[in-house]
């Protein structure tokens, strides 16, 4: 593929499959791309092509936490085996708990008799509760994606729509080398900072919220050799925790079967101001100094300085997130995953979210039903059964912030406010029904289309 590859037209009456581009080659989208593989193996009438500006897919050596919800979109897209080989799962621990909270400052655990423990979060009964090494987990998608659908090195940086149900080419993408690609669906699974979407979303939002919103909060990350904290604060550290206090948390959690910890540092400013923070940088990872990473910790635990020690590299994450947006879904081109509603990390659902956004919209996607002509339809639905949910995530991820770091204005680092919020909270996400969604939406769509 260097050039445009023509108009879609119709063969002899022979129906031509529908062409679906995927910009970006992250988690959502190759997890789309998985999708779609296997809707064309069960003999849907579709083709896919994936776009990605980088040279080759890449993530980082860091980990995410797969919940029940995404777990389950991972059974469905057919990844559970290969996937079970690499994720650690929490629900194999007799126990029942899930993860543990504990104070981080001092005090708080002086005034708890010493006990650092705040709470735990259980097991959802269908289990699933699993965690992993995020380049591992790519890599093991990348596997599985078929030969020549993947595109390096193409940078997308306009596209143009026509008007629906036109015979003309739906979409047509345009890429920094100078190429163009015409397709019927066009799927922006290019991440937070998202090209498509102020063109997506232009007139239908101020320009300043289609920006990411720096949300003042930085982390800092690291990986460190689970025996290596063990020896250093015993064997909780094999559980996944979080440490709360004031305006700064501490997530722990094992990946790799065990072998590895998973560290994140979350600093927060909450210093009243009369506008908005921008980050100062064009990256959103800088180099920080280990004395500025360590400021605001000093009255916390010894086990929380020992995890903080761990971070040899004190690089400083900016976290940002979106506005809410009237709808992900605009003619024949939808957002998809970060792209549409990135959110911030503390329910650990951003990727979860582009795994079953993936699934629902592969399976839509696939309806027979579909053509050039209508594919619009079929972003309708989608953008219906899943607008609500990854946007109330990413506020309920905003609010789980303010929580964990007793600056919600309600509970207020209260513990029995914080047990009963943080085991009421994830229920609704962990307890997603794909097949139910998909069967709803397959359902819409034959009842827009009729
Ligand atoms: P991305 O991973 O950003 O992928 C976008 C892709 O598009 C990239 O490959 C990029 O190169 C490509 N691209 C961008 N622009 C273009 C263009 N113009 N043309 C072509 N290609 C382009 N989520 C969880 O579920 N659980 C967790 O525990 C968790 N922890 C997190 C911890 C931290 C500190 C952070 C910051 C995030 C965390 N997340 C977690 C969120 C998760 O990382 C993201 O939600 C997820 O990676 C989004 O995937 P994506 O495919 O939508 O976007």
């Amino acid at each position: 593929m260097g050039t445009t590859n023509g108009v879609h037209h119709t063969n002899g009456g022979a129906k031509q499959p529908l062409r679906i581009a995927i910009v970006g080659g992250g988690i959502g989208g190759l997890a789309l791309a998985l999708g779609l593989t296997n809707r064309q193996r069960e003999g849907a009438n579709i083709t896919f092509q994936i776009f990605e500006a980088a040279p080759q897919f890449k993530e980082i050596g860091a980990g995410v936490g797969v919940g029940p919800n995404a777990f389950q979109a991972i059974n469905l897209l057919g990844l559970s085996e290969p996937y079970s080989k690499l994720a650690f799962t929490h629900d194999e621990d007799e126990s029942g708990i899930y993860f543990i909270w504990r104070w981080g400052e001092k005090d708080r655990v002086e005034q708890n008799g010493g006990d650092d423990v705040i709470g735990t979060t259980p097991c959802f009964s269908k289990g699933g509760h699993t965690t992993v090494h995020r380049a591992e987990f790519l890599d093991m998608m990348i596997e599985r994606i078929p030969e020549g659908v993947a595109n390096f090195d193409k940078r997308l940086v306009s596209y143009e729509t026509t008007p629906e149900g036109s015979k003309d080419v739906p979409v047509r993408l345009h890429f920094a080398d100078g190429t163009s690609y015409d397709a019927d669906v066009l799927v922006a699974a290019d991440g937070i900072k998202s090209v498509v979407r102020p063109t997506m979303l232009a007139g239908q939002v101020r320009a300043q919220d289609l920006k990411p919103r720096f949300t003042r909060t930085v982390c800092y990350r690291t990986l460190v050799p689970m025996e290596e904290m063990v020896a250093k604060i015993g064997e909780k550290a094999r559980k996944g925790t979080m440490y709360l206090g004031k305006d700064h948390h501490i997530l722990t959690f094992p990946i790799q079967s065990g072998k590895t910890m998973n560290v994140v540092a979350f600093i927060s400013d909450r210093t009243p101001t009369s506008k908005p923070v921008e980050w100062p940088s064009e990256s959103w990872i800088v180099e920080g100094s280990r004395e500025e990473m360590m400021t605001g910790w000093e009255n916390w635990s010894d086990d929380c300085q020992q995890i903080l020690q761990a971070i040899k590299q004190p690089n400083k994450w900016a976290l940002h997130e979106l506005a809410d947006f009237p709808t992900h879904a605009v003619v024949n081109v939808c957002l998809m995953g970060d792209s549409a509603a990135a959110t911030l990390p503390h329910q650990g659902q951003g990727a979860a979210q582009a795994i079953e956004s993936a699934y629902t919209l592969s399976s839509l996607l696939a309806s027979p039903l579909l053509d050039s002509s209508n594919a619009h339809e079929a972003l309708q639905v989608y953008n219906e059964l899943r607008h609500a949910r990854t946007t109330g995530v990413k506020t309920t991820s905003n609010e789980l912030g303010c929580v964990l770091e007793f600056a919600d204005g309600q509970i207020n680092g209260d513990k029995d406010g914080l047990v009963k919020n943080l085991q009421s909270r994830y229920e609704w996400m962990w307890g997603w029904n794909g097949e139910a969604e998909v069967a709803k939406g397959l359902a819409l769509l034959e009842k827009r289309l009729s």
